[in-house]
């Protein structure tokens, strides 16, 4: 259900509610940094997190140089399947909908052969879940990479699942080694999106009496030039980002962040010069690594009392829900260009439901006609009412109109599976059901919209309330 009462709000920007939430009792609001206070062009970052890991397999005498990033190869939501070397979309009950080997789309025989037995359960270490926009370029490489193993192209032997450790070691290394944040932090304008009105939420949270507080896994001096970039600008006078936060938490190490009890240190100066901390922390602090257990304590605030948003599915909103009950918000950025599918697509989607309300009232025919055929073959039951005959026409003649039928839904059904990306289809979804993202974002995300900036006109004294939901038994709910 949105939340947005204004008008001029695309029906995008709403802000989703799965979970009642009244944000007047929310004492704290914490925020994750990489693609939740900060946006980033996608293509641009992954672009060029995939050249530096790409070069570095080149270096280890990988085949590698005609391959290119395909930002549409892959999208958030799917999930690795180390075993075989697939990239799979699953539904809400880990029903694998759709496949693909290498970077081929598996036909429907071949992906029925490889999953009729097997769901895909996120607790085994076969499966690997693309969380955030981050994991593009590492399921876009691991896909090319198992085509240059099945053409026995790469200098030594790899087990699907070795080979994906491989390429993932690859793409985390340049997340770690500092080459790709010192690009990035040198020309920001070419990949950081500048969102005013997120300066202006956040301003509004402050001083309706929210503790704002900052917790990312980058590091200081990666955080302190995004967040100067993104935020300084949009602020009034000489304020800075840093005044915007009561706490400031980097290189926080979530998920273990919501899971342990580590050390904090005290971010001593500009450089990021390091002391243990040894006193409770403290309100314009900026400190290093830590635990939330140690946030709530010190804060003196509970669970419950504070919201937490961030872009992860896994390390932000299901740890931080499922370990300490935080409410939760997670930011799909993906969202706007869904809903607008879904927008554009709403004609054919009327028109396929009446086609397949006209499919179920002449199916339900048919099996009337093939009961009444058999009772009458076999001797049994209430007298038929026509003739065999009769009832031999009227079950050719009902099978043809389904044929026809059929061939009518099924461009319109196809052009539903494929909004928005032709491979995968929209993120939410999974054919006529919900997708395995959709599923975790239910269970663990309070409530979920594109963007922070659109908790500015939801205003910090929102109420988000959840849809009261539907089951399949409800009078007037579709089967
Ligand atoms: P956050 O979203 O603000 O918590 O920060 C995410 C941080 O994780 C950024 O500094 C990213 O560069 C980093 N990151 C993203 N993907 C990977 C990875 O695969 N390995 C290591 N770090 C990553
Ligand atoms: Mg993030």
């Amino acid at each position: 259900m949105s939340n947005h009462v204004n008008p001029e709000v695309p029906p995008g920007r709403g802000v989703f509610c799965n979970r009642t939430l009244n944000l007047r009792s929310v004492r704290a609001i914490g925020y994750d940094m990489d693609y939740t206070l900060v946006d980033y062009r996608v293509d641009a970052f992954e672009r060029m997190v995939y050249a530096q890991a790409r070069e570095r397999l080149a270096s280890e005498s990988w085949p590698v140089h005609g391959l290119e990033f395909d930002g549409r190869m892959v999208t958030r939501g799917l999930v690795i399947d180390t075993e075989l070397g697939n990239l799979v979309k699953a539904n809400r009950f880990g029903f694998v909908k759709r496949a693909m080997h290498g970077t081929r789309m598996l036909e429907f025989a071949e992906q029925r052969d490889a999953y009729t037995q097997t769901l895909v359960d996120l607790g085994d270490p076969r499966w690997v879940f693309l969380n955030t926009l981050f994991s593009l370029s590492e399921g876009c490489l691991f896909a090319q990479a198992v085509d240059l193993l099945d053409r026995g192209a790469l200098p030594r032997p790899f087990e699907y699942a070795s080979l994906y450790r491989h390429v993932r070691a690859g793409v985390d290394a340049q997340h770690m080694e500092g080459h790709l944040k010192a690009e990035i932090a040198v020309a920001p304008g070419r990949y950081v999106v500048q969102d005013p009105e997120a300066a202006l939420a956040l301003l509004d949270q402050k001083a309706a009496g929210k503790k704002l507080l900052l917790i990312t896994n980058s590091e200081w001096s990666f955080t302190s030039k995004m967040m100067a970039h993104a935020y300084d600008r949009h602020l009034p006078g000489d304020m800075t980002w840093r005044q915007l936060f009561d706490v400031v938490i980097v290189s926080a190490r979530k998920p273990a962040f919501f899971t342990e009890h580590g050390p904090f240190f005290d971010v001593v100066d500009e450089t990021g010069l390091l002391r243990p901390l040894s006193r409770p922390l403290r309100a314009g602090g900026i400190y290093l690594g830590g635990s939330a257990a140690q946030v709530e304590k010190d804060l003196g605030i509970s669970g419950d009392e504070i919201l937490y948003v961030g872009d992860h599915m896994f390390g932000d909103v299901h740890v931080s829900k499922r370990t300490l009950s935080w409410r939760t918000a997670l930011v799909l950025r993906e969202l706007e260009g869904e809903v607008s599918a879904l927008e554009t697509y709403r004609p054919t989607e009327l028109r396929l439901m009446a086609l397949m309300e006209e499919k179920e009232a002449l199916e339900a025919r048919l099996s009337q006609a093939r009961l009444a055929l058999q009772r009458l073959h076999t001797g049994y039951g209430p007298a038929a009412s026509a003739d065999a005959a009769t009832l031999d026409y009227r079950v050719q003649d009902l099978r043809g109109q389904l044929v026809a039928l059929d061939a009518e839904i099924s461009p319109l059904a196809k052009a539903g599976n494929e909004l928005t990306n032709a491979r995968w289809g929209l993120l939410t979804r999974a054919g006529n059901d919900k997708s395995h993202l959709t599923r975790q974002i239910e269970r663990y995300a309070d409530i979920y919209t594109s963007r922070v900036s659109n908790l500015l006109h939801a205003t910090p004294f929102a109420y988000f309330r959840s849809p009261r939901g539907s089951l399949p038994h409800d009078p007037g709910a579709q089967a």
